[in-house]
């Protein structure tokens, strides 16, 4: 689960990260307000659920009253286009106070899946121009994966900075670290992390992602959870209890178990076509379950046709061949629907799409599937 980054800068000061004063604004009528109350020079940045804001006119500095209230309202009202995330109407922006900035440093935490551990990543090329240090300069970014207890100290003395700045730096990964294990965070990353002309260490951005599979036990997290940044097909899934995963293809996909529908999207691209989505069903799906699926799958206005391949274990072909039967005569679906049924009862399963008076194609395996797919 994603969140803002007013939200992560809120919980940063609970652990001692500093971050400048600032003020969040939801409605046109309230900018001036919140300008007044933060005071300029100060920053407008929007809040949307995308890097690279300030490649694209989310983030910009305003000197005075006058151009802190422009941008503000420009900011409010703008739909964000970044590589990253899309298009993102803003419906939120953070103004903050301005800091002057001495240096931007880079700090990140992230899970290291082939070391099977949290991996503390820094760098003193910090900013917007991260990606590209590296690829062109891999060499400024200093990894640490960390096994047992943490000491930040041997990777951040590496960046050559001033023993005072160092030992900020360190206890700044200290806490954030404290906080990627205390709550459950996937990803936590600062860029920019400035040295403040102060000398003070301070995270002028905040990213954090969280576990969804931990997030029961984070009721304050999940209260963060902002529907509308959300895609509405994925969200409408979740409360279904659905495994879905919107892509960008024309060929809807229902699959029962995650490797078999991996294995479906091959076969989707093997026909030369592209999934429409990723969606698991379950193991012990009921015809409601699988009505619900459908609903998910039709309402993709990218949709051309829909390739449903089950394997019969626990869920019988009969009883799978049912419900699709009635989610398609309830929701009078018409683009082509090609069945593949592997397993218990698999011929009554296809007789009752055969003799339903609707329009399948019941193919007898995966080769074939492919042909069909490929002809579309
Ligand atoms: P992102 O582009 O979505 O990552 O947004 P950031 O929050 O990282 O802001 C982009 C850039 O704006 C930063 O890298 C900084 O260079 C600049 N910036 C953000 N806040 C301040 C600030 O308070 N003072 C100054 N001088 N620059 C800032
Ligand atoms: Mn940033």
């Amino acid at each position: 689960m994603k969140i803002h980054e007013y939200q992560a800068k809120e919980i940063f000061k609970q652990y001692g990260i500093n971050v400048p004063n600032s003020i969040l604004c939801e409605k046109l009528e309230d900018i001036e307000k919140c300008v007044q109350s933060i005071g300029t020079p100060c920053v407008i940045k929007a809040q949307v659920y995308s890097g690279a804001r300030g490649k694209s006119g989310g983030v910009k500095i305003a000197q005075n009253k006058e151009n802190a209230l422009k941008y503000a309202s420009e900011i409010l009202s703008m739909v964000l286009v970044s590589p990253q995330a899309g298009m993102k109407k803003v419906n939120k922006i953070l103004i903050e106070n301005a800091v002057d900035i001495q240096k931007e440093l880079y700090m990140s935490f992230t899970f290291d899946r082939t070391n099977e551990a949290v991996t503390f990543i820094i760098s003193e090329q910090g900013g917007m121009d991260i990606e590209e240090t590296a690829v062109k300069n891999p060499e400024k970014i200093f990894k640490q994966v960390i096994y047992d207890t943490f000491y930040p100290m041997e990777t951040i003395e590496k960046l050559g900075l001033s023993s005072d700045i160092s030992e900020k730096t360190a206890k700044a990964a200290e806490a954030l670290y404290k906080l990627v294990i205390e709550k459950d965070a996937l990803l936590a990353e600062i860029n920019p992390l400035v040295i403040t002309k102060q000398n003070e260490i301070m995270a002028l951005d905040a990213k954090l992602n969280f576990d969804d599979n931990a997030l029961f036990r984070h009721e304050d997290i999940l209260l963060m959870k902002d529907e509308k940044e959300e895609n509405p097909l994925e969200l409408q899934a979740q409360k279904l209890g659905l495994n879905y995963i919107k892509l960008d293809g024309t060929i809807g996909c229902m699959v029962n178990g995650a490797g078999l529908a991996m294995a479906t999207m091959d076969i989707i691209k093997l026909a030369g076509k592209e999934a429409a989505n990723f969606l698991d069903v379950g193991g012990g799906a009921s015809s409601e379950k699988i009505e619900n699926a459908f609903k998910l799958l039709i309402s993709d206005k990218n949709l051309e046709a829909v390739f449903i391949n089950i394997f019969g274990g626990i869920l019988r072909c009969d009883f799978l061949a049912e419900g699709v039967k009635n989610a398609i005569a309830n929701l009078k679906i018409e683009c082509p629907v090609i069945v593949r049924m592997e397993g218990t009862n698999k011929e009554a399963g296809a007789d009752i799409l055969n003799n339903s008076g609707l329009k399948f194609t019941v193919v007898k395996d995966l080769n074939e599937a492919i042909e069909v797919i490929r002809k579309l």
